[in-house]
């Protein structure tokens, strides 16, 4: 048996303070490096059998939840903000969702064996889909604010997780313009009006504190200076969407290749020196909405 373990690259562990444990939430890299490893696991896949060690996650898991998967073929694996989506042939949508400590194991078997050995089993894998492929992905998940539901055929663009939610950041249909249209007339600073759902899906503290650095733009500024009166992109808008795809698709890779790990531009270096190559200033660390945000008070204006 091969296992591999899937998880982001920094977890907490079960005895973390609170302000740390926020700032470990997965973010859209991290969920997203997931999914490019399930998929080539599961799509295409059948499933076979669905063990609950659980009742419940965060939530119950919904009713009949097992036998509605079971026997059912998967056809897509995708992602939607920090959400993982496995489309099956039934036309139901299973919504997955990290929380702040779930991880999926795979384990690719012989032939011959195909169940999990219970006595392999770790007391935080809650659920276990065996595959017709001879995978089995095991999702564990010790402080259980993880999400598994059930949507039917139609449901997802009305499910409340994303009726509201904003263009996918690495999608063409965010760019300048969807940026500047969503800032026009908005009087909260620029860091608060990024980490808003609506204004861009699934980017959250750690990249939007990175892209406002790589942008050279302050978290301060009022987010409607990012536009014109009429919501027309300014050369500052065109920056900072450009920089909040550059650095989720480095993250990813990061994500994807651990070992190449590069440390944050400004995200938990208070008191470091900036790394704008010719800037002086030291990284400082403020409050905004309850959340920090790290920045360059020379380079960030
Ligand atoms: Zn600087």
């Amino acid at each position: 048996m091969v296992a591999e373990v899937y998880q982001p690259a920094v977890r907490p562990t079960q005895k973390a303070p609170p302000r740390g444990m926020m700032a470990l939430m997965p973010e859209l890299p991290e969920v997203e490096a997931v999914r490019r490893r399930l998929e080539p696991a599961m799509r295409g896949a059948r499933i076979e059998h669905v063990l609950l060690r659980r009742k419940d996650l965060r939530r119950p898991f919904p009713r009949a939840f097992a036998s509605r998967l079971e026997g059912r073929r998967i056809r897509s694996v995708d992602r939607r903000g920090k959400y993982l989506l496995l489309t099956l042939d039934s036309g139901d949508t299973v919504l997955m969702h990290l929380g702040m400590t779930g991880s999926f194991r795979i384990d690719r078997h012989s032939k011959r064996r195909r169940s999990t050995p219970e006595a392999t089993a770790d007391r935080h894998d809650h659920v276990v889909f065996t595959l017709s492929n001879g995978v089995t992905v095991t999702f564990n998940d010790p402080r259980r604010f993880g999400v598994m539901d059930l949507l039917g055929d139609g449901l997802v663009a009305s499910h409340q997780a994303f009726a509201a939610m904003g263009p996918e950041p690495l999608g063409t249909s965010f760019g300048a313009a969807a940026l500047a249209q969503a800032l026009t007339g908005r009087r909260t600073s620029l860091k608060v009006a990024l980490l808003d759902q609506r204004a861009v899906a699934g980017l959250g503290n750690i990249y939007a504190s990175e892209a406002l650095h790589r942008a050279g733009l302050s978290p301060l500024r009022r987010s409607s200076t990012l536009a014109t009166a009429t919501g027309r992109p300014t050369p500052r808008v065109v920056r900072l969407a450009a920089a909040v795809k550059s650095v989720l698709r480095e993250a990813i890779a990061r994500k994807e290749n651990p070992y190449r790990a590069g440390r944050f531009r400004v995200y938990e270096r208070e008191g470091e020196p900036c790394r704008t190559s010719g800037c002086r200033g030291t990284i400082r660390r403020i409050t905004q909405a309850g959340r920090s945000t790290f920045y360059c008070p020379v380079c960030q204006r």
